[in-house]
């Protein structure tokens, strides 16, 4: 079982998804530790990191998702979408690839993850490297995909220099509390045991 660190607080499990290099892991890292540049983790294939944070004058224990290493780890997939309070699908502005694929990673978190009713789920949609000069993708088409999408919540951030990295993560924590106020999520019994996984890949579901 995971706990929050503080028991009062609900935690929460958010997942980042998206192509590699769109840059996920420094999202985390910059709401998490404020830099950009030393990653504390991305050595193995999986791994998530916490923070304690006030939203609306209410404390969260959020537990960040990353999915380095994706491949190799293809087969945690189950154990470790599943559980997920807020899906962050994130695409870079920079490489119109990414963005179309963001449908497919928006399916394969549904089928993984087991969802019941996706259009109640909260997915929160990332346009990271809001810095960089060459946009692929514009802020209009990328506006209209959330519509299509049922009206999912948009953010263009910028994990270089931390424009809109807290904001996101808010509003993911914003549409988790309005969808979902229920008290079990102090605890998760699904959450997978990363010390017994790591180099029995394929042992798993
Ligand atoms: P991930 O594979 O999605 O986790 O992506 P990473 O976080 O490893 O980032 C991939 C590359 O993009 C790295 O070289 C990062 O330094 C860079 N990067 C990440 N976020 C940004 C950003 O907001 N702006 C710019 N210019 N580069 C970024």
């Amino acid at each position: 079982h995971t706990q929050a660190m503080d028991p009062k607080s609900p935690l929460f499990k958010v997942i980042l998804l998206g192509d590699g290099g769109v840059g996920k892991s420094s999202l985390m890292n910059r709401f998490v530790t404020n830099k950009f540049d030393s990653h504390l983790f991305h050595t193995i294939g999986v791994e998530f990191l916490n923070k304690e944070l006030e939203v609306d004058g209410q404390s969260i224990s959020l537990q960040i998702w990353d999915t380095a290493g994706q491949e190799r780890f293809r087969s945690l997939r189950t154990p470790f979408y599943r559980g997920s309070d807020c899906c962050l699908l994130t695409f870079s502005v920079d490489d119109a690839q990414s963005f179309l694929n963001l449908g497919n990673w928006k399916k394969e978190f549904i089928y993984y993850a087991d969802l019941k009713e996706p259009n109640m789920f909260p997915f929160v949609v990332l346009g990271n490297k809001l810095d960089v000069d060459k946009r692929q993708v514009s802020r209009e088409d990328a506006q209209q995909w959330c519509r299509d999408h049922g009206g999912l919540a948009y953010f263009e951030t910028s994990a270089k220099d931390a424009t809109n990295v807290a904001s996101a993560f808010e509003e993911a924590i914003r549409r988790i509390l309005t969808l979902d106020n229920r008290a079990d999520h102090l605890i998760y019994t699904n959450m997978v045991d990363l010390s017994t996984q790591r180099g029995s890949d394929s042992s798993c579901c």
